[in-house]
């Protein structure tokens, strides 16, 4: 199969555990199943939507992963946003094994942890203090707890589409692997919790309005660029909106930036558009790849939460100094430099992949570091214009790009992930393997 490479016969012989099995691929998803759900650790790595078994990975190296049967793949999931630098990139792996090497975690305080605070400071521009969490599960669910208890209020209004993670009431229509596998919001939530969440459309400013002016609502969380859709980015001056018909009912605005943070720019989406919310929610890039997510906002706000304050949240791992390394190991290097070469490298897969588009059912919509290729023929704005995608030509397209040695996120509502370690020619090999592969989806 062209472009589909055997990883190099000088690959250092793995001596880590569980990875010395010689199961087959098939072997290894079948006992996958009998002790995982769906023979995965989380859904939108099962890759049932596109007709094939979850791929096992065995290693990654810059903006290329390597699967138990020595495929190699040029990634576009990288991890879901995380690894902004690429695969093991060597600055983070130092910094990591030093890290360990003094210790894994203490449930004390360290200075690292200061200090990559400092650094987030420094750049998301409305926020000035954070408590570190080790997903952006936690995260989001700690601001809306911060939200109510600053608010007295208890509703929470979302986007179709959008996702906060996994907190039961944040679930609602909640897009990424929600929508991939058709899941309903209902099990396992109860009355109570789904009441307290109202739903607009991204986009939509009279479905906002509605939403606002009908509840008590205590925030209004928003991906600032819609990505777990597929990538939908605000429409001219929607953001603003939000700003200012929040200001004007007393809810909070909740920005999370799990995935456009230290991505879209520097400062996230909200430098990138000059809105400032109320409270902000990090992850992914935050970690560099290992678990760390933070939410933050204005000393006033953030004061509220123990033991400054009075609003209860902890753990145990939070700020663990592993993620904490590999976390400013990761922002330190996301200089100026960085982002024009993020932005030239998206700039370059944009226009090769708009060349594709044209005369087909197919919209490109991107941001700086993201990408998606709806497969629909009508523009799309909002997740009910993503649900009504060819989901059989994505896959279609999915499984070619896999057979041409490219890994695409195996969901029509998600991103491509661009990173620093990607280059001119892995984007090129991208562009020919989607040229051969559209030929044979339409
Ligand atoms: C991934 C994601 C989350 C959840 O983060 P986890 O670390 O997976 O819990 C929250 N919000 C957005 C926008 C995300 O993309």
């Amino acid at each position: 199969m062209a472009g589909l490479s055997r990883s190099a016969p000088t690959a250092p012989k793995l001596t880590v555990p569980g990875r010395g099995a010689t199961d087959s691929q098939a072997g290894l998803a079948g006992r996958a199943r009998r002790v995982l759900p769906g023979g995965v650790n989380s859904p939108v790595r099962a890759m049932g939507r596109v007709g094939r078994d979850p791929l096992f990975m065995d290693r990654g190296s810059g903006c290329r992963i390597t699967d138990r049967e020595g495929h190699t793949y040029i990634d576009w999931v990288g991890s879901w946003g995380p690894l902004i630098l690429g695969h093991a990139d060597p600055g983070v792996v130092e910094s990591v094994r030093a890290a360990a090497g003094l210790g894994t975690s203490f449930g004390a305080a360290t200075e690292a942890e200061v200090e990559l605070a400092e650094m987030v400071v420094a750049r998301m521009p409305s926020v000035e203090m954070i408590r570190m969490t080790s997903s952006g599960t936690e995260a989001a669910m700690s601001a809306v707890r911060l939200a109510r208890a600053i608010t007295g209020r208890d509703v929470v209004v979302k986007f179709a589409g959008a996702y906060h993670g996994h907190a039961d009431g944040l679930l609602a229509e909640a897009g990424s692997g929600m929508a991939t596998h058709g899941v309903p919001s209902g099990p396992g939530i109860t009355a109570a919790q789904s009441a307290e969440t109202v739903v607009a459309d991204w986009n939509d400013r009279e479905s906002v309005a509605a939403a606002l002016e009908g509840h008590r609502v205590a925030a209004l969380i928003a991906e600032p660029v819609a990505a777990n859709m597929g990538v939908v980015p605000p429409g001219p001056g929607f953001l603003d909106f939000l700003r200012q018909a929040t200001r004007e009912t007393g809810a909070m605005l909740v920005f999370d930036e799990v995935i456009t943070g230290f991505r879209v720019a520097r400062g996230g989406a909200q430098e990138l558009y000059g809105v400032e919310p109320d409270l902000t929610v990090m992850g992914k890039i935050l970690g560099g790849g290992l678990p760390a997510a933070a939410f933050g906002g204005p000393v006033a706000h953030m004061e509220r939460v123990a033991p400054a304050g009075d609003v209860y949240q902890a753990g145990t791992l939070s700020g663990n100094p592993l993620a904490v390394a590999a976390g400013i190991a990761t922002l330190g290097r996301l200089d100026p430099a960085a982002y024009a070469r993020l932005g030239e490298l998206t700039d370059r897969l944009k226009a090769g992949l708009g060349d594709l588009v044209e005369g087909r059912p197919l919209q490109l919509s991107s941001a700086p570091g993201l990408v998606t290729l709806f497969f629909s023929d009508h523009p799309v704005s909002n997740f009910r214009d993503a649900a009504r995608c060819d989901l059989e030509a994505h896959a279609r397209f999915c499984r070619q790009m896999l057979d041409r040695g490219v890994y695409l996120p195996p969901s029509q509502f998600e991103a491509w992930f661009v990173s620093l370690a990607h280059d001119e020619a892995s984007i090129d090999h991208t562009l020919e393997a989607a040229s051969d592969s559209l030929e044979r989806v339409f």
